[in-house]
């Protein structure tokens, strides 16, 4: 049985102290939520933060992104131990700011899920299309490239170890959801990928959309037949919603 994972990116967003109030008010309201699992992916500088106040909580914690090298001369980057170092559980790989922005390839993208998944961490790799590809009738194509990379390193079955997050870029940050049945249907796609290589993977691994996810409109997200619970960005920045979202998966 799969377990409902509710993960908030918060992305380059927040100082020492709005975090502090902003997983109180988290921690607060989790009482109310029975949502197997949620965590928060927050910037490195203040991880250390995080983990002092999320320890013991019931909130799991985790960075944005990490280095596909295990040590050495890699400036600026973080390596997957030092994440681990800070009690961090996921990570996620190959957002599509990532991609953009960062000119991360498939590849790249792939190597980073190896070097998560080899120290112990969960990579939350973000597969999804543009809207030009969307309207080019090839997100399959796409987030089936996106995916098989990852397959073609490291086997099939490394997908037990992650979650797979399906993120139509065109609905990150924009306001513009993709409809539950717009999402379930790339979801199914996605696990019946992963069942052309083995079935017994497709069924247990988690697949979470996300793309303006909000209070509003989880519960019906959620409650499509492939969708395992939700990557939340902007929303994750306000404790009542990020907690409306976690309540709408449980
Ligand atoms: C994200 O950045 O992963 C995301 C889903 O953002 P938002 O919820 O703001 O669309």
């Amino acid at each position: 049985m799969r377990q409902p994972l509710v993960a908030g990116n918060w992305k380059m967003n927040g100082s020492r102290e709005s975090i502090r109030e902003l997983l109180d008010g988290i921690k607060a309201g989790m009482g109310d939520v029975n949502v197997a699992e949620v965590a928060v992916c927050a910037p490195a500088v203040y991880i250390a933060d995080v983990e002092a106040q999320l320890s013991g909580s019931g909130v799991a914690w985790g960075g944005q992104d990490l280095s596909s090298e295990a040590s050495g001369a890699y400036t600026g980057e973080i390596a997957a131990s030092m994440w681990l170092d800070f009690g961090c559980r996921y990570v996620i790989v190959g957002h599509s700011e990532r991609r953009t922005y960062h000119g991360e390839t498939d590849e790249m993208v792939a190597r980073k899920y190896a070097a998560a998944r080899a120290a112990g961490l969960v990579p939350i790799l973000c597969i999804g299309e543009t809207l030009e590809e969307r309207e080019q009738g090839i997100t399959e194509e796409v987030v089936a490239r996106q995916l098989d990379a990852v397959i073609a390193l490291e086997g099939v079955a490394a997908l037990n170890d992650g979650v797979i997050a399906y993120e139509p870029v065109w609905a990150i940050g924009t306001g513009k959801t993709a409809s539950p049945e717009q999402a379930q249907e790339v979801h199914a796609f996605i696990r019946g990928r992963v069942a052309a290589s083995d079935a017994g993977v497709a069924a247990g691994v988690r697949i979470l959309y996300g793309g303006s996810m909000k209070p509003d409109n989880a519960e019906e997200l959620i409650a499509k037949a492939d969708i395992d619970g939700g990557l939340i960005g902007g929303a994750s920045l306000n404790a009542g919603d990020f907690l409306g979202i976690c309540k709408a998966a449980g």
